[in-house]
């Protein structure tokens, strides 16, 4: 029993829930500000801010088939 294999897996807890994380240069469809919403429909990427994912969620979220909502950063951002 000498196998040290040297090296221990840490799971990431704060991996991201899905798909890659949005930057400050991803950019609303609508109003051009920083995107924190990014929505799959038909297979082609729509991004939105806070303000313009909420205008949308409505018609948008029956046939979105994903909803990648980072907008929790935005008011951590706030109160930083
Ligand atoms: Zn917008």
């Amino acid at each position: 029993m000498s196998n040290y294999a040297g090296h221990v897996a840490t799971p990431g807890a704060d991996e991201l829930p899905s798909g890659p994380a949005l930057t400050a240069a991803d950019r609303c469809d609508a109003c051009g500000a920083q995107a924190y919403v990014r929505v799959t429909v038909n297979g082609s990427e729509l991004l939105f801010c806070a303000h313009h994912a909420k205008k949308h969620h409505e018609k948008l979220s029956s046939i979105a088939t994903s909803w990648h909502d980072e907008t929790d950063r935005l008011f951590e951002d706030q109160r930083a």
